[in-house]
């Protein structure tokens, strides 16, 4: 049994001066990630400061058509809130996709965006893991690595980010919002995972001892009707071997926007930038939309046991965005 000190944040200065003045400790949200890495030791924090009682939950629409969702807010509140469902239903299902009903009601959006790495091997403190322990090897690599990156990893490490939310998040360029002792910040989530490289302990590119506030989600017409699917070993309670979040924008048959993003496939939710490109003014058909995937997955460099998630990836992208394309002329 390890003592930690326990504090309780009423405002959000307390909560960043506690880290400041301590920068081992930890923020504490629904606490579904970080108490389970405490019991088995991934993480030892000297002292846990509660951000659940901050007032920080709002979910509220902006000016753009867009939305402000604060960080302890919770993933129930995310996926069932009317505005979510009907601006971003990718958003919502993909939360819905995660966990459980259980885990959902207490799992915060701060806590979500920084879940650690499924890696069976980060998580077994008896084995090395530069993730964990700086320099002391990746077994994934050579070893268990079926559900690992096929997109941008490096000798050091080849985990995945787990969250369904953030993939949703990264379809339609969220921002994120933090506050240090210092003041506050913002982060564009495409620059929020810092890549892989030698220091793959090293993931998050906000300032030590930042306090997420809130996520930005800009408006944007197409989000209504949007998708999220999510492939996974059994129905429920798992988390992804691929994902989709995907919207697409169709006038007289051509592609007129388009907005795809795959979970599970690299440290942090894949934007598929090429993807994108490829599709835009192109016909609207599944051989487009196959075609499309194809100049995505062409950066992909499976290890010899994840290959299955070239098939897997390029089916989704044409099944869900056919589905949108056939809803959209319904
Ligand atoms: C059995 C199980 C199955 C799961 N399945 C899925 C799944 O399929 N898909 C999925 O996406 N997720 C899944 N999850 C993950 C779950 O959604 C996360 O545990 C949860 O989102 C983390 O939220 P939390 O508030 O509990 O975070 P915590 O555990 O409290 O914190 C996680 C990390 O975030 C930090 N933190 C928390 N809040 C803030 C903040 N405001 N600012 C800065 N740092 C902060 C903490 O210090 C910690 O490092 C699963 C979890 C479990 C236990
Ligand atoms: S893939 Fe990353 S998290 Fe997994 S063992 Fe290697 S370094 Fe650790």
């Amino acid at each position: 049994m390890r003592e930690f000190d326990y504090q309780r944040a009423t405002d959000v200065r307390t909560a960043t001066t506690l880290l400041a003045e301590n920068p081992d400790a930890r923020f504490l949200g629904g606490g579904t990630n970080l108490v389970d890495l405490m019991k088995t030791g991934v993480e030892n924090p000297p002292q846990l400061v509660d951000v659940r009682r901050l007032p920080l939950d709002a979910i509220e629409v902006t000016d753009d058509g867009g939305l402000r969702i604060g960080a302890t807010a919770t993933n129930s509140d995310v996926a069932n809130h009317p505005e979510v469902r009907r601006r971003f239903p990718a958003l919502a299902q993909a939360v819905l996709a995660g966990a459980s009903g259980q885990l959902r009601n207490v799992a915060t959006v701060g806590g979500n965006l920084l879940q650690r790495t499924r890696c069976g091997y980060f998580a077994d403190v008896t084995q090395p893991c530069n993730k964990r322990v700086p320099g002391s090897g990746c077994p994934a690599i050579e070893g268990e690595h079926h559900n690992h990156a096929i997109f941008d990893w490096s000798e050091h490490c080849a985990a995945t980010s787990p969250s369904d939310m953030a993939v949703a998040l990264a379809a339609f360029d969220a921002a994120v919002s933090y506050e240090t002792a210092d003041g506050p910040g913002e982060l564009s989530y495409s620059d929020f995972h810092r890549p892989v490289g030698e220091r793959p302990d090293q993931e998050i590119a906000l300032p030590a001892g930042a306090l997420i506030t809130g996520i930005t989600l800009p408006g944007a017409a197409l989000a209504a009707r949007s998708r999220y699917r999510k492939v996974r070993e059994r129905a429920s309670y798992a988390f992804a071997n691929g994902s989709i979040a995907a919207a697409l924008e169709v006038r007289n048959g051509v592609v007129d926007d388009v907005r795809i993003a795959f979970g599970a496939v690299a440290n942090r939710p894949w934007r598929a930038h090429a993807a994108e490109r490829a599709l835009l003014g192109r016909a609207a058909t599944a051989e487009e939309f196959g075609a499309a995937a194809d100049a995505e997955l062409a950066a992909a460099t499976p290890l010899p046991h994840n290959g299955y998630k070239v098939p897997l990836i390029r089916n989704l992208v044409v099944s869900v965005l056919t589905e949108i394309t056939e809803e959209a002329t319904r």
